[in-house]
Parts: C-alpha cells; sequence; structure tokens
C-alpha cells in the first residue's frame, strides 16, 4: 500500500482518471492539480491549485503522458487554467521526491537535472510499450479501415521496423490476412521475421519494394519514407506513420504526389484511453510500492 504517501497529479487526460483511481485504491494522498472540470470525485484525492499543494511534502509528481512543453506548461483537459512545471518548484520539493512523466523533452530534462530530482520516463520501459504497442495497433486498423476502401485482407501491406510497436503491427496485419512485408536493418530482426511467417527485406532495398504497396506503416522515428521512396509508390498507397513526431515521412512530398499520408500520433489514448490509462497506473502503483519498500519511511 501507498499509506502515507503524498502524490500531486498534474494535468493530464482521460488516462490520467485510471492513474487517479489506482493511487487512491492503494491509499496514497493524493492532490490533483488542473481538475476543476472533473466532476467524478475520488475518496482519498483533493483538488488543488499549484501554489496551495503541500509541495515541501510531495513524495511523487505525476506529469501528463507528454510531460511539459517546452515553455513547462502540462496539458490539462478537465482545468481551463494554465500550469506550468518550474524548476522553482521543484525545488521546493524534498530530494527525494521524484517525477514521473510519459515521455520527456529538454525543458523537462534540464528542469529536473537543475532542481537535482530523479525523472522516469514510463513510455521508455519495454513493459509499458509493449502493453502499449496493443491499443496501438487497434488504432493502426482503424485507421487503415476508414482510409481505404479494399479489405486489409489480401493487401500489400509494408511494415517498416521491427520494434515493440511494429512486431504488433506487422503481427496483426498478417493476421488480419493481409501480405505483409517487413523492412528492418539487423539481421536478428530479418530472421525473427522470417520466423514470424512474414516476407523480410533489408532497409536498404525500400526503394525497390515499394512499387505494389497498398498500405505502408511506418515505425521509425527517422526520416526513412522519403521523396525518392515516395515517387516509387502507387498514389493510392495510404502511408500510415506511427512514429512520434514529426513522423519519418515526407509529408510535404506524399501531398505533392498525391500519396494520403497520416502522422498518427497518441493513437491509444484516442481509441481506448481507459486501456491506456489502465497500463501507466498498473506499472506507476508498482514502481511507486518499489520506491516505498525501499527505505521509504511512512508516518
Ligand atoms: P522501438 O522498439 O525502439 O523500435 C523502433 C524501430 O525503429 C526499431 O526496429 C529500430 O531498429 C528502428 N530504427 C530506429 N532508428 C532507425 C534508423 N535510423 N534507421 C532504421 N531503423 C531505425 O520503438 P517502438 O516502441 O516500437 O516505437 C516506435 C515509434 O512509435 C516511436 O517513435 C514511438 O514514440 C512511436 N509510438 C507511437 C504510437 C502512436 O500512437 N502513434 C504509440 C506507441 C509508440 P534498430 O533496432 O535496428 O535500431
Amino acid at each position: 500500500m501507498l499509506t502515507g504517501m503524498n502524490i500531486a497529479v498534474l494535468g493530464g487526460d482521460a488516462r490520467q482518471l485510471e492513474v487517479i483511481r489506482k493511487l487512491t485504491e492503494l491509499d496514497a494522498k493524493v492532490y490533483l492539480t488542473g481538475f476543476e472540470q472533473l466532476a467524478h470525485a475520488y475518496t482519498g484525492a483533493v483538488k488543488e491549485k499549484l501554489e496551495d499543494l503541500p509541495v515541501k511534502e510531495l513524495d511523487a509528481i505525476i506529469l501528463p503522458v507528454a510531460g511539459t512543453n517546452m515553455e513547462g506548461k502540462l496539458d490539462t483537459i478537465f482545468s481551463n487554467m494554465q500550469v506550468i512545471l518550474t524548476e522553482a518548484f521543484l525545488k521546493e520539493t524534498p530530494e527525494h521526491c521524484t517525477i514521473y512523466s510519459g515521455i520527456s523533452n529538454d525543458y523537462l530534462i534540464n528542469i529536473t537535472k537543475q532542481a537535482n530530482r530523479k525523472l522516469v520516463q514510463l513510455f521508455e520501459r519495454d513493459d509499458v510499450a509493449i502493453y502499449n504497442s496493443i491499443p496501438t495497433v487497434e488504432g493502426t486498423i482503424m485507421m487503415a479501415i476508414q482510409h481505404t476502401d479494399f479489405t486489409i485482407h489480401g493487401s500489400n501491406v509494408i511494415v517498416l521496423g521491427l520494434g515493440r510497436v511494429g512486431m504488433s503491427v506487422a503481427r496483426a496485419f498478417h493476421g488480419l490476412g493481409a501480405k505483409v512485408q517487413v523492412g528492418a536493418r539487423k539481421s536478428e530482426h530479418i530472421a525473427r521475421i522470417e520466423e514470424m511467417g512474414l516476407t523480410p527485406f533489408h532497409l536498404s532495398a525500400l526503394e525497390s519494394m515499394v512499387e505494389n504497396v497498398e498500405i505502408c506503416i511506418n515505425t521509425i522515428p527517422h526520416k526513412i519514407i522519403t521523396a525518392g521512396i515516395i515517387s516509387r509508390m502507387p498514389s493510392r498507397t495510404l502511408i500510415i506513420d506511427l512514429a512520434s513526431k514529426p513522423g519519418g515521412t515526407d509529408f510535404r512530398y506524399a501531398e505533392k504526389r498525391g500519396v494520403k499520408a497520416i502522422l498518427a500520433p497518441g493513437l491509444p489514448g484516442i481509441v481506448a484511453p481507459k486501456t491506456a490509462g489502465q497500463i501507466i497506473a498498473n506499472v506507476l502503483g508498482q514502481l511507486l510500492l518499489d520506491d516505498l519498500g525501499n527505505g521509504r519511511e511512512t508516518p
């Protein structure tokens, strides 16, 4: 249990509701900032403005999945008020206070470093990334259905990258009856693709692989679908780019050529916010329990 722990949840979207539920179930004292418009009340959670938080007593701070923007602003779907996280605020917290975020940026990394506080990026963890690939795949299937006039079954699909998302996407489209080819650069990935019953190719051969592609799904966070590659694709091809912003596609050239290319970030939060929230809540709950078990004193 998290009895005696003071945890502030600062901003966020529907996914944080599962986190709040989990933390209150575990008996933490939870402070909610940026949730004034949330109608639901949770036993053990109180709504407070940032300036009214008992900052010197906080054991952990939970940020939205996206972390902060480059000015420290937090997304607050349940509030019209601005919530800005600063280095000065973090310096007021106890030394052991840990900051949890989905992803981070230079601003967040910098202020936590300057304040000498630990920052945990949940989406860097394999378990979170693998669980999160499940709603990502479902969102990708939804997009493929919405943006094509043919079935996935029997279609020519290329998946780029065999990481945590690429593997799940390739397997699911294969399961739906698509002819799936997967591009990777490591020989062990090529071997794994073959073992999965899919058609592997080395990324250096991408240009020669796209002539009949109908759906091209990118998971590589690097400019991979260049103008040269797009110029070899049929104009009816649908590109779904799952890689983090700005994606791996030359969107300007795709538009010029009339190839539909969609950058599709944050699919878990869109298609399955409850599940996506539970994934974060479960891992976060365990991390906080481990932290508490590692010598933190409770009153
Ligand atoms: P991952 O496990 O790190 O996989 C990334 C893949 O990209 C690996 O196969 C990696 O191959 C390859 N790669 C990276 N840089 C490359 C380069 N320069 N050239 C060629 N291949 C390269 O990451 P992931 O968890 O699968 O996530 C993939 C992307 O999807 C990330 O950008 C993530 O933020 C994003 N994502 C999006 C959503 C959404 O809703 N759209 C949801 C979850 C994740 P090597 O092993 O050879 O490096």
